[in-house]
C-alpha cells in the first residue's frame, strides 16, 4: 500500500503539485502517491475528513481554503499559528497538524535561487489573503528596511499590519496609496491572475524595482509580469520556484527527507 497525499483547492486543475511531489517521491524513493482533488466551496471540511477517514497521510491546501484549514487544524506549527493560514496538513491519528510552508518557499526562491538578499530592501506585498499571511513573518525575519502591504480591500491590509507590527516596520493601504513610492522588491500575492484579471495598481511602482515577483506562473510571463516589464522593472520572476520550494518543505514535514529542488524547478519550467 502506498501512502496517500493530495492537494485540495477550488479551482485545482491548474495545480502542478502532483507533478512535483511525484518527482520528489521518485527522487527520494518514497512509497507514496499524490493527486489533486477539487473540493466544493462549501465542502472543505467534509472533503478533508473523508480523505482522513480513508487513511490519507497528509495534504496541501490551496486557494481559497487556507484560512479554513487554519481553523480545522488541531495542532499548529509556530509559523502557521502566526500566519493564521495553513497550506499543509499532516494527519497524526485523529489529529491534524497544520503548517504553513509558503513563506519559507518564497524566501528560499528569492534568496537562494534568484540570489537576491532581502535584508535592507523596501518590499511591497500586493494582496492580503492566505498566501500573503503566510509570507509576512518569513520576509520580516530577513530584516527588510520596510514591508508595505497593499490590498484591494484596504481593511484586510490594515488588519495584517496590526497583527504583524511587532515583527517589523510595516505600512498598509490600498493600491493607489503607494503611487510614487520606491520599492526594491514587489511581490504579487493576489489571486487576480487565476481569473485572468490584473490588480488595478499604479504602474509607477515598478520603475525602481530590482525584482518583481508574481506568485502565479504560466508558460509565458504572467499579465502582471508583462505589465511590470512594460513599466520599467529590471528583473521579473514567476512563482514556479516558490511552488517547488514550499512543496519541498511540506514533503520534509511528511517524509522527513529534503528533496533536491533545483532539478525539479528546471524540469517544471521546461514542461510548462
Ligand atoms: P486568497 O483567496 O486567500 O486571497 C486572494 C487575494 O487576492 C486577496 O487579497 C484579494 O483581495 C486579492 N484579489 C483577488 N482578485 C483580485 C483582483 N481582481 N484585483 C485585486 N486583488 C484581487 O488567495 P491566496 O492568498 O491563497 O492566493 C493568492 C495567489 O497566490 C494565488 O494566485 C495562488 O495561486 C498564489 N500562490 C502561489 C504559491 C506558489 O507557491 N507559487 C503559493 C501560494 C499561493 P480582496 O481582499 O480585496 O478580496
Amino acid at each position: 500500500m502506498l501512502d496517500r497525499y493530495i492537494v485540495i483547492g477550488n479551482p485545482i486543475s491548474h495545480s502542478k503539485s502532483p507533478f512535483i511531489h511525484t518527482a520528489f517521491a521518485q527522487q527520494t524513493r518514497q512509497a507514496m502517491e499524490y493527486a489533486a482533488l477539487l473540493a466544493p466551496l462549501d465542502g472543505f471540511k467534509a472533503t478533508v475528513k473523508n480523505f482522513q477517514l480513508l487513511g490519507g497521510k497528509g495534504m496541501n491546501i490551496t486557494v481559497p481554503f487556507k484560512l479554513e484549514a487554519y481553523r480545522l487544524s488541531t495542532r499548529l506549527t509556530e509559523r502557521a499559528n502566526v500566519a493564521q493560514a495553513v497550506n499543509t496538513f499532516r494527519f497524526d491519528g485523529d489529529g491534524i497538524l497544520g503548517d504553513n510552508t509558503d513563506g519559507i518557499g518564497l524566501v528560499r526562491d528569492i534568496e537562494s535561487n534568484l540570489s537576491i538578499p532581502i535584508e535592507g530592501k523596501r518590499i511591497l506585498l500586493l494582496g492580503a489573503g492566505g498566501a500573503a499571511r503566510g509570507v509576512i513573518l518569513p520576509l520580516l525575519q530577513k530584516k527588510p528596511l520596510q514591508l508595505s502591504i497593499a490590498n484591494r480591500t484596504r481593511h484586510k491590509a490594515e488588519a495584517l499590519k496590526i497583527q504583524f507590527d511587532v515583527y517589523g516596520n510595516i505600512t498598509a493601504g490600498n493600491f493607489t496609496e503607494f503611487s510614487g513610492k520606491k520599492f526594491d522588491i514587489i511581490i504579487n500575492a493576489t489571486s487576480a491572475g487565476l481569473h485572468d484579471e490584473l490588480p488595478i495598481i499604479p504602474v509607477d511602482i515598478f520603475i525602481h524595482a530590482n525584482l518583481v515577483y508574481d506568485m502565479m506562473y504560466s508558460s509565458k510571463p504572467t499579465r502582471f509580469l508583462a505589465l511590470a516589464t512594460q513599466n520599467g522593472a529590471s528583473r521579473i520572476a514567476d512563482g514556479i520556484g516558490m511552488l517547488v520550494e514550499q512543496a519541498a518543505e511540506s514533503f520534509y514535514l511528511w517524509r522527513n527527507i529534503k528533496p533536491q529542488t533545483k532539478p525539479i524547478i528546471a524540469l517544471l519550467k521546461a514542461l510548462i
